[in-house]
């Protein structure tokens, strides 16, 4: 049993504090936000239930939840020997979060970063502690998806890495090694194709049902560009776009407009219960 960190309580920090509590870690979730601790448990309670339902096989969801805490500052995270990184992907946002837990958390405590594009290297750059730096792209819903990118930065220790491993196989997790690039492997690629198809539906090419019916019906994807748009949030994908377009200096990367207007107009997703297709309310924003 390992002492567990999760800060952001948002759709991954919610998954990722699950996932943590159902290896058997005691985890402390911490966000800024009450709102979004509240929400984040009533989306454990629910997700318990719902595996159960999907797999057949029975969660105590009452000892996942009892090994779950909750604070709004990251002194609480005093005592981890891991913590799990998951605010907003924003480069002004998540730097003094690093910088925060450098100086609330033991020196050997070891920072996995949860980011969608932002190098891992430059999160590290935050923190005295650049070797005990690491990311792990989990994959959204945490607890249902089993593989995860395993990212060390230029500094990262050897030890780090396999620190990282051995807590990542407690969780079920399965590590894909990449090396570190803004985007790593999958939103490079994610990223445009959703951006793209955001782009279609904005010149009025097509509407968003018949983009993802191509890709379901002709392509034989489980689900397409913009159900997964939903799925991640609207403004997620906006600013995963954003670090990319930055990062690269690539026009490629343009975030289209529609996807700032969503992101404006509170059109988060699945999450928000709108975005380019509705949803049962489910998250903190309409529930
Ligand atoms: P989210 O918007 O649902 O949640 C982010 C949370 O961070 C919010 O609850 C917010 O209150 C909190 N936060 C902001 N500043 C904070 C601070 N200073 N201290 C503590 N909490 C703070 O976003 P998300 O989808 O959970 O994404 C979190 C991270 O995971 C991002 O870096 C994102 O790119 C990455 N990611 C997202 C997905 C996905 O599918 N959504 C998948 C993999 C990785």
């Amino acid at each position: 049993m390992t002492s567990v960190g999760v800060v952001g309580a948002g759709v991954m920090g919610a998954g990722v504090a699950h996932s943590a509590a159902l290896a058997g870690h005691e985890v402390v979730l911490v966000d800024v936000r009450p709102a979004a601790l509240h929400a984040a448990v009533r989306r454990v309670q629910r997700d318990c239930r719902m595996s159960r339902l999907l797999t057949g096989r029975s969660v105590d969801t009452a000892a996942v939840l009892g090994r779950i805490t909750t604070a709004e500052n990251v002194s609480a995270l005093r005592d981890c020997e891991i913590v799990v990184e998951n605010v907003t992907e924003k480069w002004e946002v998540k730097r003094p979060v690093y910088a925060e837990l450098d100086a609330a958390c033991p020196a050997e405590t070891i920072f996995i970063g949860n980011t969608s594009a932002i190098p891992i290297t430059r999160l590290g750059s935050a923190t005295n502690r650049p070797d005990r730096v690491i990311g792990v792209h989990f994959m959204n819903p945490v607890p249902m998806k089993s593989a995860v990118e395993l990212i060390p930065g230029r500094l990262t220790s050897a030890e780090t890495v396999k620190r990282t491993r051995e807590f990542l196989e407690t969780m079920d997790k399965e590590p894909i090694a990449v090396k570190d690039s803004c985007g790593f492997i999958s939103n490079r690629v994610l990223m445009l194709t959703v951006n793209e198809a955001a782009f279609l539906v904005h010149e009025g090419v097509a509407t968003a049902a018949a983009v993802d019916e191509v890709f379901r019906n002709c392509f034989g994807h489980p689900s397409g560009p913009l159900e997964t748009a939903d799925l991640i949030g609207i403004d997620t994908v906006l600013y995963s776009l954003e670090v990319l377009y930055e990062h690269y200096a690539d026009p490629k990367y343009r975030p289209c407009p529609l996807l700032r207007e969503m992101t404006d107009a509170g059109l988060h997703g699945r999450k928000a219960g709108e975005g380019f297709f509705g949803y049962e309310p489910v998250g903190e924003e309409r529930g």
